[in-house]
């Protein structure tokens, strides 16, 4: 775990399980526009959290690129989830803007509904393909440039699930912070 004080709020590097994080209010779901079940982390959080999720869900989708929405947590140990659904790389464009957009809007929702914990994995690196190195900077360079604009928000956590990533992710933290 890496752990770093930014503008006096806490960035955290973890490796695991974005299903995985009890001391989080929120974690974030790389979500698909249907806000279904599916692979990856959309498919770990729905069978986390039971089939309340997709049934809540259902009247809020489709959702576009970019975009954040939010609902509760069912059986996960989170009392909510924020569904954001990354730009498939290379074709939803320009993805560099629609990646940061998951990463600020998802900041703002959270912070709007005062939860002062939230987790994210990385979102689009993984079916939909986005290469991790740019990537990585654009989720901590939107993470550090929305800071300024939350209240609440006190403890920011980025859940990689490969060691390769997670040495990505730090590395992008450590140049940031310097
Ligand atoms: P997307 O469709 O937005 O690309 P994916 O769920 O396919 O989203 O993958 C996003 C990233 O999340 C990938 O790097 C993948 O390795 C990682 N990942 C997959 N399952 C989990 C999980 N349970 N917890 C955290 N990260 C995960």
């Amino acid at each position: 775990m890496v752990e770093v004080s930014i503008q006096n709020i806490q960035v955290e590097l973890v490796r695991g399980d974005i299903t995985q994080q009890p001391d989080v209010l929120v974690i974030v779901n790389a979500a698909n526009a249907q806000l279904e079940t599916g692979g990856g982390v959309a498919g770990a959080i729905h069978r986390a959290a039971g089939p309340a999720l997709a049934e809540e869900c259902k009247p809020m989708a489709p959702i576009n690129p970019g975009e954040a929405v939010i609902s509760s947590g069912h059986r996960l140990p989170n009392g909510h989830v924020i569904h954001c659904l990354g730009p498939v790389y290379g074709v939803d464009q320009p993805s560099d803007t629609l990646l940061a957009d998951c990463y600020r809007n998802a900041l703002l929702l959270a912070d709007e509904y005062k939860l002062t914990s939230i987790a994210f994995p990385s979102i689009s690196t993984g079916a939909f393909g986005y290469p991790i190195e740019p990537a990585a900077g654009i989720a901590l360079d939107t993470i550090k440039n929305t800071l300024p604009r939350l209240k609440n928000i006190q403890k920011i956590r980025l859940v990689l699930f490969d060691q390769s990533d997670f040495k990505i992710f730090e590395e992008k933290l450590r140049a940031l912070k310097d």
